[in-house]
Formats: C-alpha cells, sequence, structure tokens
C-alpha cells in the first residue's frame, strides 16, 4: 500500500511539477534482463544479453560473447546500481569487462552479495543474478519514461537530452532540461507528437526515425501490460546510430494482475520484504516498519490512526497491518504470526473495531495463533462493536493472558510501556512474562 513509483521517476516528476500518482498499490517491478525481454518482443532494441545465477555461469556466459567487451550488471530491483556498493566491497553494480575471467570475478563478488544503492537503504539488496550484455559504443544518453500522472489523469512521457547516472541532479539543478509531454490516454501517442519529442531532445537522421519507433514501441507497451511506469535511463544513440534501451525499469499497476498473470510471473519475491510476501498470500495489507509495537488492526483509517497515538506515547510502531473488514478467523491467525514472528517486535496491540468484522472473531483468531506458537510478548486488546461481548469472554475464557483496554489512549500508552520493559528486560537477559498483575 501507499508504495510511491519509483524514486528517480518520481523524483524527476516532480522537479517537473507533476503530480505522480500515488495509489493504494503495491507496484510490482521486475528485473531488468526480464524487462529487456519484454522490449525486445516488443520491437525495441536492446543490447544483447544473458542471465547468470553463478559465478562459471557468468564466465561460460561471457565467452559466448567471443572476444568482445561486455558489460556485467547486477539484478536487483533498485536504481543507482552503476553509483552502488556491494557488501564485498566492490564499487559499483554495472562493470565493463574486457575477458571472462573479469566477468567471473566480477560475478563472485556481485552474486549472493548485497548491493547498496541510494534507494535501497542501508540494508541493501541481494543479488541472486547478473545480467551480461554486448557492450555498446554510445554516443549520447538520453532519459525516457512514460507514467501514471494524477493532475492529467494519464499518461505523461517524461524525457530530457540529459539522461544517464546524474538523471536525479540533472532534474534539481536544470529542471528545464527535462520535457514533459502529456498524452491522452484516448487517441494515445500520435506519430506526429513522438516526431517533435525527438527532435527537440535531438535526434536527427536515422536516430531520429528510430527514436520515434522506440517511442510509439514503449508506449503500446506500457498500455498493453498496464504499466505504471516505463522507465529508460539511459535511451541512448549508439556509434552506429542505433537507438537502444540499454536499462529499464518497469511498474504495473497490482489493480491489472488479474488480467496481466504473465507479468505477475515474472515477480522475484527475494528482492521484497518477506514479512510483505507472507502478508499478501494472506490478502492482508501489511507494511513492514522498523519499530517495536506490532499492530493488528481494522481499516486503514483506524490502522493510521493508531500508528499516530502509538507515537504520540513515545512509541514506535513495528509494522502498517489492516485486516481489513471482512477477515476469517484464519486470517487473523496470520496475521499474528506475521507480526509475532518478527524479532523486533517486544509488544502487540490489537486494535479493532467490529462493524462487519465480527470481535469473537477476531478474538478466536488470536486465541489460535497463541496456542499455536506461544505468548511471549505482552499483548494488549482493545475490541469495539459488534460482538465486543462475545470476543473478550472468549479470550477471557482462553485462559491467554492479555491486556484488555477499552480505551484506544489508554492502550497504547500501555503497550508503550509494557514494550519498554520487554526490551528492557530482555536487554538484561531476564525473561520476564507480564501480565496484568505487572505493575505498570
Ligand atoms: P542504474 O545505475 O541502476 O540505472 O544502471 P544502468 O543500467 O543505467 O547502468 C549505469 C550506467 O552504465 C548507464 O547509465 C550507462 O552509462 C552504463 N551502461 C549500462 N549498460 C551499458 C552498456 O551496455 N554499454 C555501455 N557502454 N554502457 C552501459
Ligand atoms: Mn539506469
Amino acid at each position: 500500500m501507499f508504495r510511491l513509483l519509483s524514486r528517480p521517476a518520481k523524483h524527476i516528476a516532480k522537479n517537473a511539477n507533476l503530480r505522480v500518482s500515488k495509489q493504494q498499490s503495491r507496484n510490482l517491478s521486475i528485473h531488468e534482463y526480464l524487462s529487456a525481454d519484454l522490449l525486445s518482443k516488443a520491437g525495441v532494441k536492446v543490447p544483447k544479453g544473458v542471465v547468470a545465477t553463478t559465478a562459471e555461469e557468468a564466465f561460460q556466459s561471457a565467452k559466448s560473447f567471443g572476444d568482445r567487451d561486455v558489460v556485467i550488471k547486477a539484478q536487483v530491483l533498485a536504481g543507482g546500481r552503476g553509483k552502488g556498493t556491494f557488501d564485498s566491497g566492490l564499487k559499483g553494480g554495472v562493470k565493463l569487462a574486457s575477458t571472462p575471467e573479469q566477468v567471473r570475478s566480477f560475478a563472485e563478488k556481485m552474486l549472493g552479495h548485497k548491493l547498496i544503492t541510494k534507494q535501497t537503504g542501508a540494508h541493501g539488496k541481494i543479488c541472486n543474478k547478473v545480467f551480461i550484455v554486448e557492450r555498446k559504443y554510445v554516443r549520447h544518453e538520453y532519459y525516457f519514461a512514460i507514467l501514471m500522472d494524477r493532475q492529467t489523469q494519464g499518461p505523461v512521457i517524461v524525457a530530457s537530452n540529459q539522461g544517464g547516472m546524474d538523471i536525479e541532479s540533472v532534474a534539481a539543478e536544470s529542471p528545464d532540461a527535462i520535457l514533459t509531454l502529456p498524452v491522452d490516454i484516448n487517441t494515445g501517442l500520435s506519430r506526429e507528437a513522438a516526431s517533435q519529442l525527438a527532435e527537440k531532445l535531438g535526434f536527427a537522421g536515422k536516430a531520429h526515425g528510430e527514436a520515434v519507433d522506440t517511442m510509439l514501441k514503449l508506449y503500446a507497451l506500457f498500455i498493453e501490460k498496464d504499466a505504471t511506469q516505463i522507465e529508460i535511463n539511459p535511451l541512448v544513440e549508439t556509434s552506429e546510430n542505433e537507438v537502444m534501451c540499454m536499462d529499464a525499469k518497469f511498474g504495473f499497476d497490482d489493480n491489472a494482475h488479474f488480467r496481466q498473470k504473465d507479468v505477475v510471473a515474472l515477480r522475484d519475491p527475494t528482492q521484497e520484504d518477506a514479512r510483505e510476501v507472507q502478508a499478501e498470500k494472506w490478502d492482508l495489507n501489511y507494511i513492514g516498519l522498523d519499530g517495536q509495537i506490532g499492530c493488528l488492526v481494522n481499516g486503514a483509517g483506524l490502522a493510521m490512526s493508531t500508528m499516530d497515538i502509538i507515537k504520540l506515547h513515545g512509541g514506535e510502531p513495528a509494522n502498517f497491518l489492516d485486516v481489513g473488514g471482512s477477515a476469517t478467523t484464519k486470517q487473523i491467525t496470520e496475521a499474528f504470526k506475521l507480526i509475532s514472528s518478527d524479532k523486533g517486535v517486544s509488544a502487540v496491540l490489537v486494535n479493532i473495531f467490529g462493524g462487519i468484522m465480527r470481535c469473537d472473531v477476531v478474538a478466536q483468531g488470536i486465541i489460535d495463533a497463541v496456542k499455536e506458537l506461544g505468548l511471549k510478548i505482552p499483548l494488549v486488546v482493545r475490541l469495539q462493536g459488534t460482538n465486543v461481548e462475545a470476543g473478550k469472554a472468549l479470550l477471557r475464557d482462553s485462559g491467554i493472558s492479555t491486556f484488555p483496554e477499552d480505551d484506544l489512549d489508554k492502550a497504547a500508552a500501555l503497550v508503550v510501556k509494557l514494550s519498554k520493559i520487554t526490551t528492557l528486560a530482555h536487554d538484561a537477559g531476564l525473561d520476564v512474562k507480564l501480565s496484568q498483575s505487572a505493575n505498570v
């Protein structure tokens, strides 16, 4: 939920005064080598490439290119790879290599290691694959992206003559170098509009024709695949005046997954937060955060206010979890398991307002989970609404030890206190079990 488009595209769009859509969606993104395949099938030129998962495979693939230079590229779902650093010490997730031995050596330092870029956060992202592509000699690097824009309520093309790894500073320092072209989704991108844009960008001669062709094909692909973003950086003109996509970042609308099964199959869960992958299996809206207090809530609005009130009392939420309005006992159990399996969580707050959702269903879900896993951390439960008495009775009779609290403000204050006590006890190596009688 609340995922934004990839940061560079968003950043660039922001500098161009566009309001890129901020929708409740998990924007599926796919690896470069898969994007390259989609592009190639759409008739767009990309350098020839082979994917490898071991250093030996990378070595063999490099050999298949003969004597030519190749570029080895880490496949992680984040931008800024060129300027990133691996936890193996290797600088750069995109490396030029002139021998297969060099490719093997780079692959050893990439595969199984985390690449940290300005988009990954300090933890970095694991690199399980490398993409080996033929080296192309580049005459000029352009930036070209198609995004969904909220302001014009349709696709917008963002392009620049100054593409490449510094596009973000170009966008910040010389916004005039970024061109934007809204496209009417009903009529699509016309050849005339594409031709004018290509000219403005500085394409001429044979390259101009190829650029127009590339833009039209990219637009068609954007529509066909229900993309929310196609970002080509760099789009290049080679020394032979060919127009090629050297790097591609795709985002797809998750509301269209039902008709884009082929695209969904390209997803790589190793690049996602494991907790979020698990949550999605059970149809739970879950976002992992860095705090200590696990929250199990129904409704996005209530989830937000629960997070706010925890913060107000000096705590930090460990997650955003909205079980929805009609969760089953099984879903609640899975939600609870997810929260309590998080090592960083030192107390849990359940805050349910039963409308369509029934409090007894929630209570039973919690009881089932606790019976299966045990309860190692304090659990504050606030239930209100439909079947609240039945829910409370179930919890009371279950024998599991919870901290019931009707008032949200008090519940939040309590869970923050309990979380602090649990953390202190844990740090001191004590195994304390908090129950209602604890003096908090
Ligand atoms: P990013 O840093 O994650 O955006 O990774 P890119 O795939 O864009 O690679 C970074 C830079 O490496 C690009 O901006 C290009 O300048 C260069 N590069 C990438 N692929 C190739 C290639 O096939 N040939 C050449 N000559 N340069 C490349
Ligand atoms: Mn790039």
